[in-house]
């Protein structure tokens, strides 16, 4: 997975690399497609949700520029994996999940591999954020956002930087968006597909 999925198509930052190699994806996997924890492509995690690929969770992670210091806002907990990804390169982690069966998952997976020190999740609507623990240093997002979600940008700290994927069902630009000196600047780091962000400032 690591040189053929990642090196090879450019993930070069070593933390992201180091914490890709040593985090136990099939312990996120739910059992019956947990021989696929590996492949270059989303798994099924149940409630209609999947883990993402691993390439898209190596790049999301790699645009954040994490050094190890920031609080970080994760929308989409889905299994739990991206989030033990930034638990490894960042000082915390707040993963918010809309669906409550997830939530449990993602939280006992945490649990379970011993990777929860750092990471808590909770359990309601990431589209507006998580005030309680407001400004974050980054902010990644699992889901695509029908537009970058207003709320989010609030609260992203300046300097910060937040990855989200925004566009409709099958067509979505994966956008790093960087707040510094009160300047917001979007760049597009590819073309991808997630499954819908719901709720207040999602889809419907
Ligand atoms: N981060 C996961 C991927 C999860 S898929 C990984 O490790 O690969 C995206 C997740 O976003 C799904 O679990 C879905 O239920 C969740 N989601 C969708 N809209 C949401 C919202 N408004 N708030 C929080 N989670 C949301």
């Amino acid at each position: 997975m690591i040189e053929r999925q990642l090196e090879a198509r450019g993930i070069h930052d070593p933390r992201v690399l180091r914490a890709m190699r040593e985090i136990p994806r099939h312990e996120f996997v739910p059992p019956a497609d947990r021989y696929l924890s590996y492949e270059d492509e989303p798994v099924a995690i149940g409630f209609g949700q999947t883990i993402s690929q691993p390439y898209i969770t190596a790049l999301m992670a790699e645009c954040l520029e994490l050094r190890g210091a920031e609080t970080v806002l994760e929308v989409g907990a889905g299994c739990g994996y991206h989030a033990a990804v930034l638990g490894a390169l960042a000082a915390r982690v707040i993963s918010v999940e809309i669906i409550p069966g997830l939530a449990e998952m993602a939280s006992g997976n945490l649990k379970r591999t011993g990777l929860n020190r750092n990471i808590e999740v909770v359990c309601g609507d990431g589209s507006t954020g998580w005030p309680g623990y407001a400004p974050y240093d980054a902010i990644s997002v699992a889901a695509a956002a029908p537009e970058e979600p207003a709320s989010l940008l609030e609260q992203l700290k300046d300097p910060g930087r937040m990855v989200i994927p925004v566009g409709p069902r099958w067509d979505q630009e994966l956008r790093v968006i960087t707040k510094s000196q009160g300047q917001i600047h979007t760049r597009l780091a590819t073309y991808c597909r997630f499954v819908p962000l719901r709720g207040g400032e999602g889809w419907p």
